[in-house]
Formats: structure tokens, C-alpha cells, sequence
């Protein structure tokens, strides 16, 4: 921890883009384990209206989306949410959330959360080198897997390498594309996904209709 950050009472919020395409139990325990490893204020949850890296748009709803995982954050106050990248053009790229955020936030210090997956693509994505300006990027890594090829404790390499820093996050092998799976195939998602976002696939009828 940062002891020169408390003092000038600077938040530390963690920012996680996704899908969420549904919100599920693995989101849920990564984001609190990064919180709690790096001693964040708060994780914000960021549904994207549109990955630039996924060829396929969200099944559900950007409304649906966000509304599951508002709803399955309401009562843990470690949790935000936010729907800036809904109410922006397509595709959504973090480099404009960061830049809104600190606009939104004056004196926050954000950390970016990102899978080992985006990690791997990151040079690629749209203003690399600006969003490691506006953010501290944060790599999970699942137990038990070897460390990814970064540097942990690291941050902007001196040497014009981009750095990011390694948590280590609970493993559970559960992902909004298997979940939509089984409920095409009319299987329960009950205790993979929070009961709130099971209500509102249930009323909302959700990812019955089209192959996953
Ligand atoms: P999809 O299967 O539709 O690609 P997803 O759950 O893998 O969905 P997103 O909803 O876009 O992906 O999730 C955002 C990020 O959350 C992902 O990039 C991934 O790194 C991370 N994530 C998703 N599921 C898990 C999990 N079970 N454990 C750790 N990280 C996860």
C-alpha cells in the first residue's frame, strides 16, 4: 500500500471492462481478489457496448447487461458500476473510459484489471501507451498457472516496455460463454451466476433463443 496515497486521500479504484454477457461468480471473486491484493477502495465494473477484440456483439441487451450486474453489486459496497461505455459510440475503447474517468475523478488513481488474455493482445489495443499514462495496468493470473511474462511490482518500464503487475486471482472455470451454452441447452446456471442475475435472465427470457 501507498501510505503517501491515503494521506493525500487519493481513491484507489480498480477498473474492470467486460461484457458481462451474463455477469458471473468468476468476475465477482477476481475483482474482489484484486481489491483486496492491492488494497483498492473499489472495483468498477464496466460493461462494454462493444469489445473492439470480440468479432461477435453481446448477445444481451447493453440494458440487460448492465442492469445484472448493477443488480448483483447493489449490496457490496466494494462494487461500482458504471454505463459510460453504453451511452458512447461503439466500439469501446478504454483509453476513452480512462480519459472520462479521470475527468469524473480528479485525484483517483486507477488500476486497470485486465485477464491474462487481454494482457496478451494489449499492445495491439487502440492507445496503448496513453492508457498505461492514465492507468496502473493489472494483470490476473489464476492460481496455480506459471506467472505471466511481466514483471510484478512493475509498472511503466523505464526502457519503453510495457509493465504491468501480477495478482494472483481464485481459479474457477466458469465463463459467460459456457454459461450462455448451457442455457440454450435449458440447463440451470443456479450458484454459477448471482441469483439477481438469474432473475433477470429468467424474466427477460435471455440467451434461449439464439446459439451461443
Ligand atoms: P465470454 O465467454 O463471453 O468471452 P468472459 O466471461 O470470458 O465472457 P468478459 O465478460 O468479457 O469475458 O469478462 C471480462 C474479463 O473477465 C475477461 O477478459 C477475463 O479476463 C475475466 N474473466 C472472466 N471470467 C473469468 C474467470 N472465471 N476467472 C478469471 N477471470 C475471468
Amino acid at each position: 500500500m501507498d501510505l503517501m496515497d491515503r494521506a493525500a486521500g487519493s481513491v484507489r479504484l480498480g477498473v474492470f471492462g467486460g461484457s458481462f454477457d451474463p455477469l458471473h461468480v468468476g468476475h465477482l471473486a477476481v475483482a474482489q481478489d484484486v481489491l483486496e491484493a492491492l488494497d483498492l477502495d473499489r472495483v468498477l465494473f464496466v460493461p462494454a457496448r462493444r469489445s473492439p477484440h470480440k468479432s461477435e456483439a453481446p448477445h444481451a441487451s447493453g440494458e440487460h447487461r448492465l442492469r445484472m450486474v448493477r443488480d448483483a453489486t447493489r449490496g457490496d459496497p466494494r462494487f461500482e458500476v458504471s454505463g459510460m461505455e453504453l451511452r458512447r459510440e461503439e466500439p469501446s475503447f478504454t483509453v476513452d473510459t480512462l480519459r472520462e474517468l479521470a475527468k469524473e475523478r480528479p485525484g483517483a488513481r486507477l488500476f486497470l484489471i485486465l485477464g491474462a488474455d487481454q494482457w496478451a493482445g494489449f499492445g495491439r489495443w487502440h492507445q496503448p501507451r496513453e492508457i498505461t499514462r492514465l492507468a496502473e495496468l493489472v494483470v490476473m493470473s489464476r492460481e496455480g498457472d506459471r506467472p505471466t511474462a511481466v514483471d510484478p511490482g512493475l509498472e511503466n518500464g523505464d526502457d519503453g516496455s510495457l509493465r504491468a503487475r501480477e495478482v494472483s486471482v481464485v481459479r474457477l472455470d466458469v465463463s459467460s460463454t459456457h454459461l450462455r451454452r448451457r442455457i440454450f441447452e435449458g440447463r440451470t446456471v443456479r450458484y454459477l451466476v448471482p441469483d439477481p442475475v438469474r432473475r433477470i435472465i429468467e424474466r427477460e427470457n435471455l440467451y434461449s433463443q439464439k446459439s451461443p
